[in-house]
């Protein structure tokens, strides 16, 4: 197992199991090696369980992400096709309710976001495996992404914008998050 510490500015020892496997000790400052030793052989129960639950998540990841295969070029066309043949419209309608025009629409085959913004440029990218959401759920994605266009964090104003053009939002962001289980998105 990869372990990693990290000693900082605090009153005590915690770990905590990254999604990569990597286990994470925090001590505070000076701790002796026999000490975090000690905490490590402590907690192997704890661990133990830990990487089944990350393991349970990885699954159920793969078993929900690999509902889109994308191996071959046709594949990834054929998925694009259909999911521009969604988006489009969705973003024909929203860019002019709420009066934002995006430069440039990327579609990548992300499973760590579904959407991303970069306001500076004001280039906007979707994940393929929108595909797997309800149009929806594609519709509050495209709506955050825009709303980026407006307000670039995720202040009050920003929820604010969502309040006014996708009033369902947390509705949606719950349902996106029971679907993928994927419990970290931040979408
Ligand atoms: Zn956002």
């Amino acid at each position: 197992m990869d372990v990693r510490i990290t000693y900082r500015h605090t009153s005590r020892l915690s770990m905590r199991l990254l999604k990569n496997g990597t286990l994470s000790i925090s001590a505070p400052m000076g701790t002796p090696r026999s000490v975090v030793l000690e905490f490590f052989e402590r907690n192997k129960p704890w661990i133990e369980k830990a990487r089944q639950r990350v393991a349970r998540q990885a699954q159920t990841r793969q078993d929900f992400f690999g509902q889109l295969p994308l191996h071959t070029k046709a594949e990834w066309s054929e998925a694009l096709l259909q999911l521009q043949r969604i988006i489009r419209p969705i973003l024909d309608r929203h860019t002019q309710e709420m009066g934002v025009m995006p430069s440039r629409i990327m579609y990548k085959a992300t499973i760590s976001r579904w959407g991303c913004c970069q306001p500076r440029t004001r280039e906007i990218c979707f994940s393929i495996y929108l595909l797997l959401l309800p149009e929806w759920c594609i519709e509050h994605v495209v709506v955050h992404e825009l709303a980026h266009l407006l307000v670039p964090n995720h202040s009050a104003k920003f929820y604010a914008v969502m309040d006014r053009h996708f009033p369902r939002w947390r509705e949606a962001r719950a349902e996106t998050k029971r679907i993928s289980r994927m419990e970290d998105h931040e979408k």
